[in-house]
């Protein structure tokens, strides 16, 4: 593998780097789904290639969507995602990051964890949260509400969280940043006995599995999908399920959504690519920020496989994108709706409305919750607690 022995990246990358270059046999299985690898040449080529000053190389790792098709049709299970994503980190440790097309989606995280949006409520005895992300409260703060009402029934000690898992700067190569944040929350919830954590959004999901293994995390789509649920009346439809990338792999998840289509009357089909080869929804690593048409590419290429005239997912965020290109609905959608969500008028909402919403769902909790331990969040990451290295304790 050609390295410039002086100006090597970090042991990190070079491990990855190493791995792909090694593995790797070229037989472009990958590249054939991939319009970025088509773009920029295979995996082990990559690897090769890799020059941490270049900034083409730099640059590179923010066009790949982190989605993890690759690694699903690879033979060999390389994960090509975690290499670009340890580049995405190179480009920030080189002060190369930051880049000004991802300020938007910084500054929705930042509010995210603000004090005015955060909100921690954890009644007597709780010792489990429901943390519904950014999302869904925003597009859907009925739903959300709806979905908490629903655990209390069956969970009355049940808390929740108002709060972001800062997925968004762990996706950008901030590490130390993302490590920070959700390392004091992390801490937080363990401080007041929080064993149990259960996510709406597939992504924080993935950040809880992956960072919080502390906690035991459910999807609230599984815990659904073992409740009863009212039958809606006259629905027939034949859906298709799209599976966000992130949850690639998370088969419990999938077949509860699966489950849950069925338990509300409807019909499903599924297309070429779901489950563990599902395709990004175009959304994925911000993509759509540095390289539209990669990210567009993702989406087209979803839309044309459909086989079903209506889609069904489990994240707010995949349904907003595949929702533009046709009718589409969350699952949660069709739980506590069916017969609207089948209209297409279902309650959702488009920012900025979204972070309004977000805003009365934390007054509806604060009047509504009767809490042993709350806050708001005012702890915020900078270039000085980062730097320091051991993260906050309360
Ligand atoms: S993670 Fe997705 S976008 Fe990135 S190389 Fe693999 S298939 Fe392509
Ligand atoms: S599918 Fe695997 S072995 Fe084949 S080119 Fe891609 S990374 Fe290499």
């Amino acid at each position: 593998m050609k390295v410039n022995a002086t100006k090597l990246p970090r042991l990190a990358l070079q491990e990855q780097l190493q791995s792909i270059s090694t593995h790797c046999h070229q037989c472009q299985r990958c590249v054939t789904e991939c319009q970025f690898l088509q773009n920029h040449g295979d995996p082990k080529r990559l690897a090769d290639n890799y020059t941490p000053i270049d900034g083409y190389y730099l640059q590179l790792p923010f066009k790949c969507s982190l989605c993890g098709l690759c690694t699903a049709v690879c033979p060999k299970q390389l994960d090509m995602a975690t290499m670009f994503l340890e580049m995405r980190r190179e480009t920030v440790s080189r002060g190369a990051g930051n880049l000004r097309q991802h300020k938007g989606l910084q500054g929705y995280e930042k509010k995210g964890t603000s004090q005015r949006f955060s909100w921690y409520a954890l009644p007597e005895g709780c010792d489990t949260v429901f943390f519904p992300g950014c999302g869904l409260p925003g597009t859907r703060p009925e739903q959300t509400m709806k979905t908490f009402a629903r655990l209390q029934r069956s969970m009355p000690k049940v808390g929740i969280v108002l709060d972001c898992c800062t997925k968004p700067s762990h996706d950008l190569g901030k590490e130390k940043y993302f490590h920070a944040m959700f390392g004091e929350m992390k801490q937080f919830l363990l401080k007041h006995g929080i064993k149990t954590i259960l996510v709406a959004c597939p992504n924080c999901d993935k950040v809880f599995r992956d960072y919080g293994p502390e906690f035991e995390t459910s999807s609230i789509y599984e815990l659904l999908a073992a409740s009863d649920l009212p039958k809606a009346a006259d629905i027939s439809e034949t859906v298709n399920v799209h599976d966000p990338c992130v949850a690639r792999f998370s088969s419990s998840v999938q077949d509860a959504v699966r489950s849950l289509v069925e338990k509300i009357g409807l019909n499903l089909v599924e297309t070429e690519h779901s489950r563990d080869t599902t395709l990004c929804c175009g959304e994925g690593g911000a993509v759509g920020a540095v390289a539209p048409e990669l990210a567009a590419g993702w989406t087209k290429k979803r839309t044309e496989e459909a086989t079903a005239s209506r889609t069904v997912t489990y994240c707010s965020g995949c349904a907003g994108f595949i929702g533009k290109q046709g009718p589409t609905n969350h699952i949660l959608d069709l739980i506590f709706s069916p017969e609207a969500a089948l209209k297409d008028k279902a309650k959702v909402s488009k920012a900025p409305l979204t972070y309004l919403n977000r805003l009365k769902i934390k007054k509806a909790i604060k009047n509504a919750v009767a809490t042993a331990v709350s806050r708001e969040r005012t702890f915020s990451a900078t270039e000085e607690t980062v730097a320091a290295g051991p993260l906050p304790r309360e």
